[in-house]
């Protein structure tokens, strides 16, 4: 049986109905991953005798009758920059490399307490940071659409080994896009939920006033599935809220809808072909009876730069962490270091252990962080983020949702952009904004530029997550 097909809510009646058992299904995603791994190189880890033990106790709870979790069965694949106890959790880094969580993140608790099977951790950039994967201390994985493409990124193996049939879902995390960008190049559906719908608890953290994880999954239906199940207050997350009260979306009809497309990502940089499909999108909307409206978000010019200034910062105070002493690789348990001092320890642990990119924007943050500079540059920031957010909440004066592409081009070759970090900053010009103004974003497949996927971007008000949801939904149909 191809069970590629089957939705998550199917897999759960098959199980029930007894059509198949959760050992078939597990052997059968285990296949498809040893028969497309060696293509596409989405993962890092393979839990193979971990998943099969969660399929055999879903199957034990189907033959004493119990009840079965809402996720039951369903194979997934967790970006390793979350938390799955017993697992190597590297973050795509060499620092992290041998490093096995001891908990698992409130995400991953909640995927399986609802009967949802880890297959194992998926590739990414080195800390989240980058746009291609090809950041990995440990591999480059390729586009299922097209081996010679990127899978985007940061989440790439996530995004891929979905669009590969090697799981059924995934998690991610988007600071900038990363959920978004690859979901766009790999063909599938993902979602950045408003800021703090999910926890981050055991989230390697990146840049914390920004992270979120979210879900990645074929079609719309199924992210709505385990968004659902992600979400929630989490007392180790203070940054957490309860959004299950927005759970039932205000019904609304296509005709009521006003939706705002913004000028500044429409304008110069956008590639023909990916503008004429969202454009196509949009002009459905439009015959099904929404209200097309021409906006304007003036401040997201500067979106890029703000970000760049505000992640940066951030996250040299978050990987302090990584001192040779606490986690994972250390410098100084190489005998032959001859390391004299502390200083020695740090250099040599994090001159060693991050990758140029990680140090890049170390130097970035601390170099915008430091004394004199503050103002100029982090207290900056900040203020343009405040105008990046007025921008938003004026638009959603005047309409429902924004719609954009998710990125402005498809997938690029591999190592095209590599050696040129702001060329590869542009693929996310049109996702940061988004995290800067802390608001939800899913992004959708929209067509195809030759055999290579087109993402739109869905952006809604704060904690209006299962309405992008249903207007995606909407959208899947056309
Ligand atoms: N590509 C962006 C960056 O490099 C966004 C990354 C992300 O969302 N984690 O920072």
């Amino acid at each position: 049986m191809d069970f590629t097909k089957l939705k998550i809510k199917e897999i759960r009646e098959g199980l029930i109905k007894k059509e198949f058992s959760a050992v078939e299904l597990v052997d059968f995603y285990l296949g498809k991953i040893q028969e497309k791994e060696k293509d596409i190189n989405a993962f890092l880890q393979v839990d193979v005798e971990g998943a099969k033990n969660q399929a055999k106790g879903i199957d034990a709870k189907i033959a004493k009758g119990e009840e079965l979790g809402s996720l039951a069965g369903a194979p997934c694949a967790i970006k390793d920059a979350i938390m799955v106890r017993g697992l190597k959790c590297t973050s795509g880094s060499k620092i992290l490399e041998n490093y096995k969580a001891v908990y698992n993140a409130f995400c991953v608790e909640r995927l399986k307490s609802h009967g949802a099977i880890v297959l194992g951790k998926t590739n990414m950039d080195e800390f989240a940071m980058g746009s291609s994967t090809e950041h990995s201390a440990f591999k480059i994985t390729k586009n299922p659409c097209d081996l010679t493409k990127v899978p985007g990124g940061s989440s790439g193996g996530s995004a891929a080994c979905v669009a590969g049939d090697e799981a059924v879902f995934s998690l991610g995390s988007d600071t900038g896009g990363s959920i978004r960008q690859p979901a766009s190049f790999c063909g599938v559906v993902g979602l950045k939920p408003t800021y703090g719908a999910v926890s981050r608890y055991g989230l390697i953290a990146f840049a914390s006033s920004l992270d979120q994880i979210g879900p990645m999954a074929k079609n719309v239906d199924d992210c709505e599935e385990v968004f659902k199940v992600i979400i929630g207050k989490d007392e180790k997350d203070a940054t957490s809220v309860d959004i299950k009260s927005k759970l039932q979306a205000s019904s609304f009809k296509l005709q009521d809808l006003r939706i705002g497309v913004p000028k500044e990502f429409f304008g110069e940089g956008l590639e023909s072909k990916t503008k004429e499909i969202i454009e196509g999108k949009i002009k459905k909307l439009e015959t099904q009876g929404a209200k097309i409206i021409d906006i304007s978000l003036p401040s997201a010019s500067y979106a890029l730069a703000c970000y760049y200034i505000l992640a940066t910062c951030e996250a040299s105070a978050n990987l302090a962490r990584f001192d040779g002493i606490r986690y994972g690789y250390s410098g100084i348990r190489n005998q032959e270091s001859g390391i004299k001092n502390l200083f020695e320890v740090y250099s040599k642990t994090r001159g060693e252990g991050f990758g140029d990119e990680v140090k890049r924007r170390i130097m970035l943050g601390t170099f915008a962080l430091s004394s004199g500079y503050y103002d100029a540059y982090y207290l900056k920031a900040k203020k343009t983020q405040a105008l990046i957010k007025k921008d938003f909440n004026k638009a959603f004066e005047k309409c429902d949702f924004i719609l954009t592409p998710t990125s402005p081009f498809p997938a690029f070759n591999i190592a095209e952009k590599i050696d040129d970090p702001l060329k590869m900053y542009l693929s996310d010009i049109y996702t940061v904004p988004v995290n800067l103004a802390g608001v939800p974003a899913l992004s959708m497949p929209a067509g195809l530029d030759g055999i290579l996927p087109v993402g739109l971007q869905i952006i809604g008000k704060h904690f209006s997550d299962f309405d992008i949801l249903q207007l995606a939904k909407a959208i899947e149909k056309f």
